[in-house]
């Protein structure tokens, strides 16, 4: 059984009095940033001078360009996309970190493959919210939790886990609850949802769309039935409270009996041995490899597949959709 840790086990002592600076105002910088702060922490953001920065000012905070936001820092969070991380490291926060500080990311990517190399004397940790930003901060506000994955990847000062649980406190997770694992485990199992299961619903989804638009279903019913409606998604909220198979008693007996029957007819589907072979890709660092060389020449994949992704037919049909009814 996996060690999760909740309040209870955790402290906010550990930081007392120290300057926690948050660099990147974004999705999970803005939500951590505000949570920390109405948690007693000393909170500093550091950003360029931008619109971020700009609903930083609003927000209340006095942002700092990032080297100062670093050389302030006792405890540094960045949480600025992956892709620019390691240069922003290298460039802002590197040279103004001193030894005993603490770094810590929320997605373990950078330094499990080694893109982030952080000097021996920081304590290196993660808290890796499973939950968009504007989640983090609407359930902390409510007083409810989010569930992370958290980790130590670096302890110099013997002091990198009491911190780390005090960081995963004071924005509200350890509420839910907060599962220990490695940088490498975290970044593996998030890489694997996006480009294994991801990808599969992807193709299960498109399948569906096609066989009812090529039997004549107008595009606007193929869709609302599929996932516009909200049903779906309202589906899985429930499987995640209640239970996939405890979820299923919300539905009707003809669904049900349906469903159980037809799943035998797509159980032969070669989808294990394609995830198998993600995983491998992932795990070797081979996925890593290739993303740091398609950033290296300009993106040119990246840039192709969003061009297709523009002219995709889904967009018009979701248009018309949309149009249809209110939500
Ligand atoms: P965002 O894309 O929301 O980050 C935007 C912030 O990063 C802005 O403050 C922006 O400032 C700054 N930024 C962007 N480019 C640069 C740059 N080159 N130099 C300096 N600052 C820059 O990031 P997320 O919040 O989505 O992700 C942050 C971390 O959190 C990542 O490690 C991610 O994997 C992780 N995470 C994200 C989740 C999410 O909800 N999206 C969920 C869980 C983890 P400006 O443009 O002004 O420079």
């Amino acid at each position: 059984m996996p060690t999760v840790y909740y309040d209870a086990d955790a402290s906010l002592e550990p930081l007392a009095g120290a300057t926690v600076s948050v660099l990147g105002y974004g999705n999970q910088g803005r939500a951590q940033a505000l949570n920390l702060r109405d948690s007693g922490m000393s909170v500093v953001v550091g950003n360029l001078d931008d619109d971020y920065a700009r609903q930083a000012h609003e927000d209340g905070f006095d942002p700092l360009p990032l080297a100062e936001a670093a050389r302030r820092a006792d405890v540094l969070l960045l949480l600025i996309p992956d892709e620019v991380q390691a240069e922003v490291y290298a460039r802002d926060v590197a040279p103004h970190l001193d030894r005993g500080d603490l770094l810590c990311f929320a997605h373990g990517y950078n330094v499990a493959f080694g893109h982030i190399v952080a000097e021996t004397g920081l304590d290196v940790v993660m808290v890796a919210p499973r939950m968009i930003g504007a989640g983090v901060r609407q359930r902390f506000v409510e007083g409810r939790g989010f569930p992370s994955l958290v980790g130590v990847h670096q302890d110099a000062t013997g002091r990198a886990h009491a911190r780390m649980l005090a960081i995963a406190r004071g924005i509200g997770s350890t509420r839910a609850g907060c599962l220990e694992c490695t940088f490498r485990d975290e970044a593996t199992l998030d890489l694997f949802t996006e480009q294994a299961f991801g990808p599969a619903m992807g193709a299960a989804m498109r399948a569906a769309i096609e066989t009812l638009i090529e039997a004549g279903f107008p595009p606007e019913a193929a869709l609302l039935e599929l996932y516009l409606s909200g049903e779906l998604s309202y589906s899985l909220e429930k499987a995640a409270e209640l239970g996939m198979v405890a979820q299923w008693e919300l539905h009707s007996h003809t669904s049900q009996y349906g469903s159980m029957t037809r799943s035998a007819r797509f159980a032969d589907l070669d989808l294990k041995e394609r995830m198998k072979a993600i995983l491998e890709e992932i795990r070797s660092g081979g996925f890593a490899r290739e993303w740091q060389a398609e950033q290296a020449a300009g993106l040119p994949v990246f840039k192709a597949a969003k061009e297709m992704m523009k002219h995709h037919p889904m967009i018009e049909w979701e248009e018309k959709a949309k149009k249809a009814f209110r939500r």
